[in-house]
């Protein structure tokens, strides 16, 4: 169960980098490794050849923010899971908020994508995560409960096992804005549930790794490396400086 497994820091860099920063950064992470933690970072794909080249034979991962809702064809602009193995991603990140906000990731395509990152190999961080104005009108456990089972409706228990998924409250997103301890226990907690219900699982804690992100930095990261249904971060805005990053990771 959760808390014997491997706790897994996320670096979510969303649309930012050069050639002359991701090297620096990367650097600087190398040279810095040496947590229990298991260390993944998500650069912008033009990058992934680079980053997978100053990370060769380093212990930190490389994953994509997002993959294409078919394994291939004529679909301008996107790219494909089997695209991504090639470069040497193991993970990819699916449905983020922003991509649901702003690029039509619907709950039917984020599990489209799932389908296609589990099938070609790769592990989906599965973003799911309710708004302001879903929280205020006490919408969030319908709100995750219909994201998580768009998704987990389509899989075999044994695959629910390989995704990684990611709780991120989007009033938390970027705004230095932390959920409280007792608020991520909660719908940690709850999520667990749902997942185990889904396994059909008596095991209230199954094994899939939940993560929590939303401003995470290194005081949350302190708290939240306690809470037993939590088994790591997504970091956003931390990810990209090098000591902050390290520290979270330090501290998982
Ligand atoms: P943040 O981003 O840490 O900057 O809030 C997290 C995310 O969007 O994955």
């Amino acid at each position: 169960n959760s808390v014997q497994q491997r706790k897994l820091v996320v670096g979510n860099w969303k649309m930012h980098g050069s050639l002359a920063a991701n090297t620096a950064l990367l650097n600087a992470l190398r040279s810095a490794e040496t947590g229990p933690a298991e260390v993944v970072v998500c650069p912008p794909f033009p990058y992934l050849a680079q980053a997978a080249t100053l990370l060769a034979g380093s212990a930190i991962g490389l994953g994509a923010q997002n993959c294409g809702h078919e394994a291939g064809g004529a679909y301008t602009g996107e790219v494909a899971a089997a695209m991504l193995l090639e470069f040497g991603c193991r993970y990819v990140i699916v449905g983020h908020s922003e991509r649901r906000a702003d690029f039509g990731d619907d709950d039917a395509r984020v599990a489209r994508k799932v389908l296609l990152a589990l099938e070609h190999g790769l592990t989906p961080i599965l973003c799911i995560g309710e708004s302001l104005a879903q929280q205020q009108a006490g919408e969030t456990r319908a709100v995750l409960q219909r994201q998580l089972q768009a998704v987990l409706t389509h899989l075999e228990p044994a695959r629910i096992e390989q995704l990684v998924i990611a709780y991120e409250p989007i009033w938390a997103i970027g705004t230095g804005l932390t959920a409280t301890a007792d608020y991520v226990a909660d719908i940690a907690g709850y999520l667990h549930q749902l997942i185990a219900q889904a396994m059909g699982a008596a095991d209230n804690r199954p094994a899939v790794r939940l993560l929590y992100g939303g401003s995470v930095n290194a005081a949350s990261a302190d708290w939240l490396r306690q809470l037993p249904d939590i088994a790591g971060v997504l970091v956003g805005g931390a990810s990209l400086k090098a000591d902050q990053f390290d520290a979270i990771c330090q501290a998982f």
